[in-house]
Parts: structure tokens; C-alpha cells; sequence
């Protein structure tokens, strides 16, 4: 393998965490699509907000709270640049993607009948399927599952098929967390809008593998959680386009989110507060601006192509392992791979890793019809990020042969 023009032991530098040990052994930390890690800068932020500025933003006259409410302010325009959004207020802070998605769930209460459709693909996260079974419980509308193959990729014939008049809402993962699989986003929200259909993407899994051109996209709803992209839990947004967010009623009713209140009618602030009802998580928005001035430093091409290189070598030693077998072998994919040994329950293999200080996910990776179509309880999952090594590879495809040897 190429090293990139990335120097890892100098970012891994950043990272605190990375230097501490497991069970006796050096931390391998492979969950990155579950959450990442967090560099040294945006930690330093966190810990300078709360040091030097805490205070309630978008109210009080007094300096702290301006400077408070100028550094969210500035945190909500570096995501509107990072990922080309139009407007600054089309960029919504939320607790995450489960938020986001649930807001607009929420919304289209009112949108939908009988008799209308909403798609959703059969590579969702929980998150991005229960919102939406619930939205059609309240409407009667109904919800059809756009097919996968057995490499994890969805079958784009029969998305087309599925469209008609009926439809109005489509879901779809950028990057399916359990797979990796890198879905066709543009056709599919190109072909929805052909028949009038809105498009959500749950950006959670994309977010911290490729550059999302929303303008480009032409998407109607991209949601992203902080916390996958070296930044804080608790946190996102829900990228909405002006014309949606105007039509959608607000989600919470509170503080900030009002222009005027009486008993009798309340009326409802402009875009983004409409929205932001509530004190909000100041501190970690703020610290989501620095996460991404932290990875735009690195830069996302870098970053992708190292991961790149990663996945693959981790993919062919991982295949030399007999019995071994990975889940979502799609042509285009991130740096996740979902495997089982013939013979051995995930959660045992998960758990030999964790004495040898290897962190993997294991289960179903909040993606429950995907085990259903593969007829499998769960798969041992690693993950990568541009600060793993080909040596924590190595670490883990000894680790999983010693898992083998042990169990079979
Ligand atoms: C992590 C993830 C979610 C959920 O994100 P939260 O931060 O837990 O709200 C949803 N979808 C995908 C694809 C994910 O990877």
C-alpha cells in the first residue's frame, strides 16, 4: 500500500484517546461508523466555550452571550460552506440524524392521504425506517421498500418501477452504515423529482467519506450527526430546502422558535428558529465548526483516498482467513467491513477482539432488515478512519485468525 501524502503518526498525534491502552493492549479503534474519535482542536473548543464564554445565545445583550451567539453563528456557516448550501437558515441545528429525520417525519403529517406512497430503501438504519412507519400510521399512506442484491447494492430497476404519481416522500442512506455500500443518490433524487416526489438522504454515514454538493444534489433533506465526523454527540443538522422548511410546521413548540405570543395565537420566527426551539446545544455546535475546519485541514480527497486504500488491503488479508465472508461488496463503498467466520457467532468473535484491544462492532448494526434479507443474526463490523494504520489492520486480521482458532 501507498501511504498518501497523509501523515498518520502526526495526526494520530491529535487524537488522546489513540495513546490509551485496553484491556493491557494498545487501543485499535475500529467502530468508526458507530462514532469517531475526537481531535485535540475540537476537544480545546469545547473546553474554551465553557472556560471563557458560556452563555444563552440569541438573547442577552451582555458580551458573553454575543460571542457566544457570534461563534454559533459562524459554526452554522462553515457546515453552509462545507457542504454548498444555498442558505445559511436552510441549515437547521438538531441533536443528530435521528432528530433531523423525525422533524421532517413529523412535518409531513399533514401532507400526506390515503392512497400515497413513500419509498424507503432496504439498507435504512432504524432511524430512517421507524419515523417513517410511524408517519404512515398516522396518514394511512404507504410504505414500499426499494429491493438490494446480494452485494448490497440497490436495485435501481425496480426503484424506477416502484415510482409513480402516488409517490411523495423517498428515503434513502447516503452510505449505508451496516454495508458501506455509496448509494446512487443523484438518479434516485433526480428520477423522484420527475414524479413530484420529495427526497430525504440520511447523511449520518456519508458525511465523513465524501463531500456532499447539496446544491448540486438538487436534494430536498440531508441530515448529518457531528458525531461521525470527529465532532461532539448531540449534535447536527437537517439541511432543508427554503421552500420545505417554510411549508413544514414547526416540530417543538418553546423559547426561540416564536416571533410574538399571546393565548391567543402565537406566531413563529423566521428560518433557521423556527426550527430551533429551546435552548440548543451552543457549545457543541460550535465545536461541529471546528471538527470540520479540523478535517477540511486534512482535506476530504485526501482523506477518501486513504481510506480507500485501506478498506482494500483490510478486504483481501482479511479474505484470506478460510470461512471468512463479508457482507456488501458493492463496486462503490466506504471504509466499513461486515463479515462473519462460517461456524462462530459475531458477539464471540467481538469480544476475543476487545481482550486484544480491538474495538468492532457487532450485531445488527441498527439495520435489522439487513441481517433478515442475509438470514444472519448480526456481523462483526470494522470500521476505518483516515487515522488508522495498516498496522491496526494487521492487528485485526490476527486477531480475528486467533478468534478462529479459538472457537472452531
Ligand atoms: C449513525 C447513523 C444514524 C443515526 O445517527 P444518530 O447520530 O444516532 O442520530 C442514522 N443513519 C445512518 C446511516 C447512520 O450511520
Amino acid at each position: 500500500m501507498t501511504q498518501t501524502s497523509m501523515d498518520i503518526i502526526t495526526i494520530r498525534k491529535d487524537f488522546p484517546i489513540l495513546e490509551r491502552e485496553v484491556n493491557g493492549q494498545p487501543l485499535v479503534y475500529l467502530d468508526n461508523a458507530a462514532t469517531s474519535q475526537t481531535p485535540r482542536q475540537v476537544i480545546n473548543t469545547i473546553v474554551d466555550y465553557y472556560e471563557r464564554y458560556n452563555a444563552n445565545i440569541h438573547r442577552g445583550v451582555h458580551s458573553l452571550s454575543q460571542e457566544a451567539t457570534d461563534a454559533y453563528e459562524i459554526a452554522r456557516k462553515k457546515i453552509q460552506e462545507h457542504f454548498n448550501i444555498g442558505h445559511s437558515h436552510e441549515v437547521i441545528f438538531t441533536s443528530g440524524t435521528t432528530h433531523s429525520i423525525n422533524l421532517v417525519a413529523t412535518g409531513f403529517t399533514s401532507f400526506l392521504k390515503k392512497g400515497d406512497e413513500v419509498l424507503v430503501s432496504a439498507m435504512e438504519h432504524h432511524s430512517n425506517i421507524v419515523p417513517w412507519q410511524m408517519l404512515c400510521e398516522r396518514t394511512g399512506a404507504t410504505l414500499k421498500v426499494i429491493p438490494m442484491n446480494l452485494e448490497g447494492e440497490l436495485v435501481m430497476e425496480e426503484y424506477h418501477q416502484l415510482l409513480s404519481e402516488k409517490t411523495k416522500l423517498v428515503f434513502c442512506n447516503h452510505v449505508s452504515n451496516a454495508l458501506g455500500t455509496i448509494n446512487p443518490i443523484q438518479e434516485i433524487i433526480d428520477a423522484a423529482h420527475k414524479v413530484g416526489a420529495a427526497v430525504l438522504i440520511d447523511g449520518a454515514q456519508a458525511a465523513a467519506h465524501i463531500q456532499a454538493d447539496l446544491k448540486a444534489l438538487d436534494v430536498d433533506f440531508y441530515t448529518v450527526s457531528a458525531h461521525k465526523m470527529c465532532g461532539p454527540t448531540g449534535v447536527g443538522i437537517l439541511y432543508g430546502k427554503e421552500e420545505w422548511l417554510k411549508k413544514l410546521p414547526p416540530y417543538q413548540g418553546g423559547g426561540e422558535m416564536i416571533a410574538e405570543v399571546t393565548f391567543e395565537k402565537t406566531t413563529y420566527a423566521d428560518l433557521p428558529h423556527k426550527f430551533e426551539a429551546g435552548t440548543p446545544n451552543i457549545c457543541g455546535g460550535i465545536a461541529f465548526g471546528a471538527a470540520l475546519d479540523y478535517i477540511n485541514s486534512i482535506g476530504m480527497n485526501a482523506i477518501a483516498q486513504y481510506e480507500d486504500e485501506l478498506v482494500q488491503y483490510a478486504t483481501e488479508q482479511l479474505l484470506t482467513i478460510e470461512g471468512l465472508r463479508i457482507y456488501g461488496t458493492a463496486k462503490r463503498k466506504t471504509s466499513v467491513i461486515s463479515f462473519n467466520i462460517d461456524g462462530i457467532h459475531p458477539y464471540d468473535i467481538g469480544t476475543i477482539l476487545d481482550k486484544l484491544g480491538i474495538a468492532v462492532r457487532t450485531g445488527h448494526h441498527c439495520a435489522q432488515p439487513i441481517m433478515d434479507f442475509y438470514q444472519i443474526p448480526g456481523t462483526v463490523r470494522a470500521s476505518f478512519s483516515f487515522y488508522n494504520t495498516k498496522e491496526e489492520v494487521d492487528k485485526l486480521v490476527e486477531g480475528v485468525k486467533r478468534a478462529r482458532n479459538m472457537l472452531l
